[in-house]
């Protein structure tokens, strides 16, 4: 499947590969990962954030004896080599870590991936074996005071000197992760003031100095300092990439840190999971534990559903940038080349996990500061830190507005180009609506049949819906903000059923239908609220720019393609609170 083609075309659960079928390889990376974190980063948590002396660089070091810093790098540069799905399991399990997984993403991601990908091989020879092991760390620079989504517009400038030797940067970038301990810094720059261009710039460089460190509302922990460039002297060699091609680095990079960000989010989900059941069954109001009233067990439950509908599709997208990445190493691209182009397929995949997993996790910080009561509110349990660390996800790799905004570009610009054929099924919807509803059922006997008619069913909502905005706007459509976030809300919430869909369709074929009760009660209760997060989406879209004729008939439309078995959503609830509190933690 390309990317984009899960709005036209139907996936098969056969072909899916799903966290269930994890190699042995897959476990134990996860399993070091898991066991570092609960030596090395939980115990440490209050000190990481009195961000104490050394103490970040410490554990990042002892991360990179491991390994766990290299999992991406290929091997000839100190790396493991692995493929995409055991970086993102490594990233889920650190995603536990609060401000230690923001360093260490900023590290192993937008620090160092530039060079892998960008780098000469002299640069890559030079760099990154030290950033594999962690001697060195990493940052990079690219957001400045006054641009920060509209990153192109950054004034930082270089110019090269006379004797053609060294660019001399000036300029100031905000923000920057790890800056505080950096060896090494990504910089943007504009030569001439006009070509946007990567440097990797050193730390003892002439003329680099760091403000002082940000006071944040969360993940404190995280060095966040401004980058200054006063006549700072880089060696002309140390230009990254393509002179007036930084834009290249600045927007690939981010497809990769996208993903990874939504399985930080997706780990760190988890552990708050755990952490409220455990809560829930321990505290007693009433003489009761609250976990046993219906209003605490609805949380525990909504909150699971997400984590596992995330994980569903952050594993389905893996698996699709690990296949292509396989198919592009097999057209004779290197293994940085061939990841860099995988990631770049699924760039609308990632920008939508992106919103997807910080939504999650932003959601279940919010319950579990909820169900921990007075005590969610207090500094000294563990809530506050995770609902404070939670926040900044949906700010950086790109604003949720912004990764919105890119999952519907993104996918216009790729009909337009004729690699995404939107326009035949968006008219093919439009005819199907002037027709008498088709109502004969297929083989309902077909697990989960009425589940693959509804995410059918919801394609054909989103299709028409963003079909009818491009016909009405062209190329006006890109200010009809409020539409494409509509568009995008509708693409996100479909894509995410329909990979939670074939995930447990996947489980049954494997290990069969009791194995899946409470799992298809989980998805029933998702079928059920994508419906409507759907129809609403759709229909705030369509009373936006429709009239007349046209608004009913597209109105009807939707409500026939969100249209789901009726299922009695408490009991289906129910059923997954008891599995966690069964299990005493988050257990799907
Ligand atoms: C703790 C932290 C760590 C960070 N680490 C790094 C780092 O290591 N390196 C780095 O380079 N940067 C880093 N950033 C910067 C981060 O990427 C930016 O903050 C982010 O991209 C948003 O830019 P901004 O803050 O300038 O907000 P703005 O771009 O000013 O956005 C403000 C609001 O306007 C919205 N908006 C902006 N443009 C549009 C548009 N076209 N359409 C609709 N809505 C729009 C945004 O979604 C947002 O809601 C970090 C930021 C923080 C807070």
């Amino acid at each position: 499947m390309k990317g984009g083609e899960f709005l036209i075309k139907d996936s098969r659960a056969e072909d899916l590969f799903i966290p269930e079928e994890m190699n042995e390889e897959h476990r134990m990376m996860a399993d070091m990962a898991n066991d570092f974190l609960d030596k090395e980063v939980t115990p440490y948590l209050d000190r990481i954030d009195a961000q104490e002396e050394g103490l970040m660089q410490s554990i990042l070091d002892k991360a990179g004896a491991l390994g766990l810093l290299s999992v991406s790098l290929p091997e000839e540069y100190g790396g493991l080599g692995k493929d995409f799905t055991t970086g993102m399991l490594i990233t889920e399990a650190l995603g536990a870590g609060h401000s230690f997984s923001v360093a260490m993403a900023a590290h192993t991601g937008i620090g160092t991936l530039p060079i892998l990908y960008y780098g000469t091989d002299a640069q890559k020879k030079k760099y990154l074996p030290k950033l594999a092991t962690g001697e060195w760390k990493a940052s990079y620079c690219l957001t400045e005071p006054g641009s920060g989504s509209d990153a192109l517009a950054a004034k930082t400038k270089a110019i090269l000197e006379s004797d053609g030797k060294n660019y001399v940067l000036n300029g100031q970038k905000m923000w920057i992760t790890n800056a505080g301990f950096a060896d090494l810094f990504i910089v943007f720059a504009q030569i001439d003031g006009d070509k946007f261009t990567g440097f990797i710039v050193e730390k003892n460089a002439v003329g680099l100095s760091l403000g002082n460190e940000e006071h944040k509302m969360g993940i404190k922990g995280s060095s966040t300092r401004q980058v200054f460039f006063s006549d700072c002297k880089v060696p002309a060699e140390n230009v990254l990439g393509e002179i007036g091609k930084g834009h290249l680095i600045a927007f690939n990079i981010l497809n990769i840190g996208r993903a990874k960000l939504a399985a930080a989010a997706l780990g760190a989900s988890k552990k708050v999971c755990s952490t409220s059941i455990a809560y829930a069954l321990g505290r007693e109001q009433f003489k009761i534990p609250i976990a046993k009233f219906g209003a605490i067990r609805y949380k525990l439950a909504e909150q699971a559903i997400r984590v596992f509908a995330c994980e569903s599709a952050m594993f389905r997208i893996s698996d699709y940038i690990d296949e292509k990445e396989k198919a592009l190493i097999a057209e004779g691209k290197n293994f940085s080349q061939a990841l860099l182009g995988a990631a770049e397929e699924y760039a609308v995949e990632c920008a939508m996990l992106k919103v997807y997993g910080s939504e999650t996790l932003d959601y279940v910080v919010d319950e579990g500061v909820q169900i921990f009561g007075g005590y969610g509110f207090s500094a000294d349990y563990p809530m506050d830190r995770a609902y404070r660390d939670s926040r900044i996800n949906r700010i950086f790799e790109g604003t949720n507005e912004i990764n919105r905004l890119l999952t519907v570009d993104m996918l216009l610009k790729r009909a337009m180009k004729g690699q995404l054929d939107l326009m035949t099924p968006a008219m093919n919807v439009q005819k199907e609506l002037m027709e008498i509803p088709d109502t004969s059922e297929g083989d309902a006997s077909q697990p989960f049949f009425a589940e693959y008619k509804a995410i059918a069913n919801f394609k054909k909502a989103t299709l028409m819906v963003a079909g009818a905005a491009v016909q009405k706007f062209m190329m006006q459509l890109a200010k009809e903000q409020e539409i494409l976030m509509n568009v995008a809300d509708m693409a996100i919430n479909l894509f995410v059923a329909e990979s939670t869909l074939l995930r447990i369709h996947r489980l049954l074929q494997l290990k069969g239908n009791d194995a899946v009760t409470v799992h298809t009660q989980m998805l029933q209760v998702l079928m059920n609220d994508t419906a409507d997060r759907i129809n609403i989406a759709g229909k705030n879209a369509i009373q936006s720019f429709a009239e007349g004729d046209e608004m009913r008939m597209m109105m009807l439309g939707l409500k026939r393609f969100t249209k789901v078995n009726l299922v009695n959503t408490r009991d289906g609830r129910r059923a997954v609170a008891k599995a966690l509190t069964d299990n005493g933690k988050y257990c799907f």
